[in-house]
């Protein structure tokens, strides 16, 4: 216990990063309009894009040619996976750091950061918290520390799944330092759902600038190689993440493919998540506000990875404010936290206020889980809190979503009714409820007779009945 891991890469690890090409793609002038609309169909034919490809829609930069790749990327999002959205909140277990990343407060410079790793008491009190509200999947956040090792990541993790309150939470994802392969066996074993790892800048310069030598995640390479490891350890449920507004926002688009397309290449599986969280103000962090991006592009860069990624999940978290959020789901999102607090200890301790010196950064969006749905629902979308394809193994998710006809009709959809109906009799206000009984009304009027739809219908009335019984 309680050392880091070795620095050893996997097996043939390389920087698969080619940034001098990446640039040169960036470097053309603008497509035709007919090459364009050619990428976009082949997208709408769920076909992975290649960098060059995803490069052309990049450089796509007119109004018309914009609105057309907005366009494609809802269609898909609608045809793919349907109207439901998967909901989840983060869980900071501690913020001790040996790092000094420019950008976060838990920087280990940052003397003004009040240092906590939550007990296992602790751990249950936030879980058990979160539970009282509904939610169902977690992720879990630690900064990179010699006490965070993987056997402390997994008993946190099977803490968290021993925690029964008012529920349970059925999937514990994981958003920590790159472990190495006998790390991620033992967090595997505890039951995680997706190892997250973002690698914040694919642009060798700026990364070697924001993480100081010295420090562990100074090595880009040993970071890059980090999910190799996870998958050549089995842990083949892995997520990507850039954090944009430190280099050129359409190079980072450019690495985030690549490094997909590297792991769909090398291991037959692309990354199950991909996140583009936003450079946000933190304590101690000074914003090189010209590298900042703007919403206009912050929409291009999710209709783009719809687009050029379209078996992968794309999480947008509540680090944007609900205007935003509101604006950008429909290009293709398909997970969002809600009701999130990142301050240690946050779901029972600082009530509705942020605390500055507790947080990583600053959140956007700190609405409750309940007005999150309410919105969600009555803008026409399933929120979802089903788990099971997870249960099912590595083709879980996504994957069955696309490679098994229907399979959102006939299984995802219910499901995500099913789900829906569980947390409106049990945790949403009367409102909120409301707006849900209408949302699932009009759903299973869409859903088609001898489809399994006499199947659901049935679930939702036990499921009524239930929790009749139970009150
Ligand atoms: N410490 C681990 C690491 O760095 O990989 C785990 C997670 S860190 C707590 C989570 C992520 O938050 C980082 O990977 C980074 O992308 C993001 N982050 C850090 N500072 C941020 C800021 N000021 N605004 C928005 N996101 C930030
Ligand atoms: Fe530490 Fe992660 Fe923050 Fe870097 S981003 S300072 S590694 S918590």
């Amino acid at each position: 216990m309680s050392s880091l891991p070795s620095m050893k890469l996997s097996a043939g690890a390389a920087d698969f990063i080619d940034e001098a090409y990446l640039f040169g793609l960036l470097g053309g002038k603008r497509p035709e309009a007919a090459r364009v609309r050619d990428i976009i169909a082949k997208s709408l034919e769920k076909q992975a894009l290649g960098v060059e490809e995803t490069a052309q829609l990049l450089l796509a930069d007119t109004p018309e040619l914009v609105e057309e790749i907005f366009a494609a990327a809802r269609e898909l999002k609608e045809k793919v996976y349907g109207n439901r959205i998967v909901l989840f909140a983060p869980l900071y277990i501690g913020n001790k750091c040996v790092n000094d990343c420019a950008y976060c407060a838990f920087k280990r410079s940052n003397a003004s950061a009040i240092r906590r790793t939550l007990t296992e008491g602790e751990i249950r009190g936030q879980v058990e918290a979160l539970e009282s509200k509904g939610h169902k999947r977690l992720i879990l956040v630690f900064g990179e520390h010699q006490a965070y090792d993987a056997e402390f990541i997994a008993q946190s993790v099977r803490t968290v799944y021993d925690t029964r309150g008012k529920g349970e939470i059925r999937r514990v994802n994981i958003n920590a330092a790159p472990l190495d392969r006998e790390g991620y066996a033992i967090v595997k074993a505890a039951g995680i759902g997706t190892y997250q790892i973002f690698h914040e800048t694919y642009h060798h310069e700026t990364y070697a600038r924001l993480h100081p030598r010295g420090t562990r995640k100074a090595n880009y390479l040993y970071r890059l190689d980090g999910l190799n490891r996870a998958f050549e350890a089995g842990c083949d449920d892995v997520g990507l993440g850039v954090l944009f507004g430190l280099v050129d926002w359409r190079f980072e688009v450019l690495g985030l493919v690549s490094h997909a397309l590297h792991l769909q290449r090398r291991y037959n599986v692309g990354p199950h998540t991909i996140s583009f969280p936003r450079l946000r103000p933190a304590a101690g962090v000074a914003l090189d506000r010209e590298l900042l991006v703007g919403d206009q592009e912050f929409k291009r860069i999710i209709a783009i990875l719809r687009l050029a990624v379209p078996y992968t999940g794309l999480i947008l978290t509540a680090r944007e404010n609900a205007q935003v959020r509101r604006e950008c789901i429909s290009l293709g999102v398909s997970q969002i936290d809600a009701g999130s607090r990142i301050e240690l200890g946050g779901y029972t301790e600082a009530g509705d206020a942020q605390v500055m010196e507790r947080e990583q950064f600053s959140l956007g969006d700190v609405r409750s889980l309940d007005e999150v749905m309410a919105e969600l629902m009555g803008a026409g979308y399933i929120p979802s809190f089903c788990t099971s394809c997870y249960r099912v193994g590595r083709t879980g998710e996504h994957f069955m979503e696309f490679s098994i006809p229907g399979f959102i009709k006939e299984f995802c959809t219910p499901n995500a009714l099913l789900t829906l109906q569980e947390y409106l009799l049990d945790y949403a206000s009367p409102s909120t409820r409301e707006i849900g009984d209408r949302l699932i009304a009009e759903e299973l009027a869409k859903l088609v007779d001898g489809h399994g739809k006499q199947g659901v219908v049935q679930r939702l009335k036990e499921i009524r009945e239930g929790a009749q019984r139970d009150h």
